[in-house]
């Protein structure tokens, strides 16, 4: 039986994932009554003539499939102070902001005590799973997590983004301290108002607490790539500051420095250790083993727009096992990672029954049409229908709509996901890409799955010269007659210009969308263009998002960068440094 320290038996959070899953119809059904019982009063729903009727056909007949766009407006009532049951029986408190990385744009979604409620229950499961298999010790944790700022909206509501509401609410760090996961830094750092001394002072922790570290995590791979990053860059001042017991003066934020240099005593010892350990390591590979001896495993979201991280990771990795964390948004939770022992590229995400309603828009059977917004182009689908949770197949590929406990009803979360198997008789759901088309110009269709598929063949080109790509991203440029790709590369190093014209060509062929092809080879879209910017600039655009009010925690780099987001796109062109056009059609 698994060890406890706040009466939570991990068996027995398996045993009732497993009877719950066993039975998903029913507790499906269940679930979708519930909802609809609490909120039976939100005007959403009188509106609609759902009359308190709690069944599956009455919800299909009355209840539309929406967007956020639709919800907007009931949204912004409830921010701009309207406490009336708008869409909720309870009146919703909280606002979450979703990181809006994706989308260009941050979105306001209700937050309330049942997501976090199901937060924690996909926690403790997903924790129960993995520490079947790779159980971790009595310690602390390296996580890097970060809060965003939080304000108040024009009606007085509490907002920030999702990750920030969970990581401020009392339950997080009781089911933290329960899953023996607590965070080695003090709050103070978790909440400081700075990225980058947060970030240095996450690092300063770890390494004080080095032997205790059981794993390190955070919510996002891309935010641990990004502390060894740096840490590749600080680690001579972090020995400093541990020799002589003194926080840098880098650290200038009040309270960070007061919390941090309390547990900072003089350690020359350490200081040596840590010093000789960097010296030795080639190319800092594996320097997370090497600097915590005892972590377990390194935990975090790898799927989707994380996996273009992955391989870094594993390089800092070493040995240690990488496990992808769950499945969720902003608008709430989805599913968790049953199976920690497989690898990132083929983690799946079992769908927790209780926690909302899923219905699914099978994508072979739609009539797809290609709309142009201002962001991008936009999969539109002619009479969706959707399918239950229990009915889906496995090999298709379906868009996922959810109905919560916090008023979202048949609500498109524009993912498409693709139905891997099932865990007794829920499907276990692999991420495949936002719905929104990233890269059109005419016929052609590529998501960003297909971008990150010809990013990662173009990069092995790299090899060659020992550099790699840090990050990049994509414009479509209808400036030029016909438009063309564009794809923005930083990278670690210097290339050749040869090497550089070879990735080039293997970006433009890599495409592999007929439409593309055809389109490509009669003139009917322009040569790709490959634009290598200055190192540094994707911190410049995390920047700017973190400025916006973002999140590091929740930070996706934005894969497409549409008209509408002029700013990001004026930093990308000022970095510019060379650019190449394909000659491979
Ligand atoms: P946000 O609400 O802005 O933090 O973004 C939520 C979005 O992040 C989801 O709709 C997915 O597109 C993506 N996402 C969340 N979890 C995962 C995951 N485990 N794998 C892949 N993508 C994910």
């Amino acid at each position: 039986m698994l060890d406890t320290t706040e009466g939570v038996n991990f068996d027995i959070v398996i045993d009732e994932f497993e009877a719950m899953t066993k039975d998903a119809k029913r507790v499906q059904e269940e679930t979708l009554k519930k909802i609809l019982e609490e909120n039976a009063e939100a005007e959403y729903l009188q509106k609609l003539g759902l009359k308190g009727k709690t069944d599956l056909e009455s919800f299909k007949t009355h209840v539309p499939l929406v967007t956020h766009q639709e919800l907007a407006p009931y949204i912004q009532r409830i921010a701009d102070g309207d406490s009336s049951p708008i869409l909720t029986g309870k009146p919703i408190t909280t606002i979450s902001l979703s990181s809006g990385t994706t989308q260009g744009r941050p979105k306001y979604v209700p937050f309330n005590d049942e997501l976090v409620e199901s937060t924690m229950q996909i926690y403790r499961t997903s924790f129960a799973f993995r520490n079947r298999e790779y159980p971790i010790g009595r310690g602390k944790a390296l996580q890097f997590i970060y809060s965003s700022k939080q304000f108040k909206t024009k009606g007085g509501l509490a907002a920030g983004t999702a990750t920030t509401n969970v990581f401020r609410n009392a339950q997080f760090k009781s089911t933290m301290r329960a899953m023996q996961s607590l965070c080695c830094s003090p709050d103070e750092v978790i909440f400081g108002p700075d990225f980058p001394q947060s970030l240095y002072c996450h690092l300063l922790c770890g390494l004080i607490f080095c032997n205790d570290i059981q794993f390190v995590s955070s919510t996002f791979a891309h935010s641990i790539v990004h502390a060894f990053r740096t840490f590749e860059l600080v680690w001579k001042e972090l020995c400093n500051d541990i020799r002589y017991g003194d926080l840098t003066s880098q650290v200038t934020d009040t309270s960070i420095r007061a919390a941090v240099s309390k547990l900072l005593k003089p350690d020359p010892e350490l200081a040596d250790l840590i010093y000789s350990k960097c010296s030795r390591l080639s190319n800092w590979y594996g320097v997370i083993p090497e600097l915590f001896p005892n972590a377990k495993y390194i935990y975090g979201i790898m799927t989707g727009s994380m996996e273009p991280y992955v391989k870094k990771l594993r390089h800092y990795a070493g040995d240690l096992p990488l496990l992808s964390a769950d499945y969720g948004s902003s608008e709430g939770w989805i599913g968790a990672n049953v199976n920690p022992k497989l690898p990132p590229e083929s983690a799946s995400f079992a769908v927790l029954p209780n926690i909302g309603y899923f219905e699914f828009i099978p994508l072979g059977a739609m009539t797809e049409i290609s709309v142009k917004d201002n962001e991008s182009s936009t999969l539109l689908c002619v009479d969706p229908k959707p399918v239950g949770l229990t009915e889906v197949k496995v090999g298709e590929e379906y868009e996922i709509i959810v109905t919560n406990f916090a008023g979202l009803y048949r609500y498109r979360l524009g993912d498409v996901v693709k139905v891997v198997g099932f865990h007794n008789s829920t499907p276990e759901l692999q991420f495949i890409c936002r719905r929104n088309l990233l890269l059109t110009v005419n016929i052609d269709k590529n998501t960003e799955k297909d971008l990150q598929l010809a990013v990662e063949a173009a990069a092995k080109l790299l090899g060659k010269e020992m550099l790699e790509v840090v990050d990049f991203t994509s414009q479509v440029d209808f400036s030029t007659e016909p438009g063309h790709y564009v794809i923005f590369w930083e990278m670690n190093g210097q290339a050749s210009e040869e090497i550089l014209r070879g990735c080039c060509n293997c970006l433009d062929r890599s495409f592999v969308d007929a439409g593309y092809i055809g389109a490509r080879k009669v003139g009917a879209i322009g040569a790709l263009e490959l634009r290598v910017v200055r190192r540094g600039t994707f911190q410049k655009i995390l920047n700017y998002y973190l400025g916006l009010g973002a999140a590091v925690s929740q930070f996706k780099t934005p894969r497409c960068i549409g008209p509408s987001n002029n700013m990001v796109l004026q930093i990308l062109c000022n970095e510019v440094t060379y650019s190449y056009f394909s000659t491979a059609f």
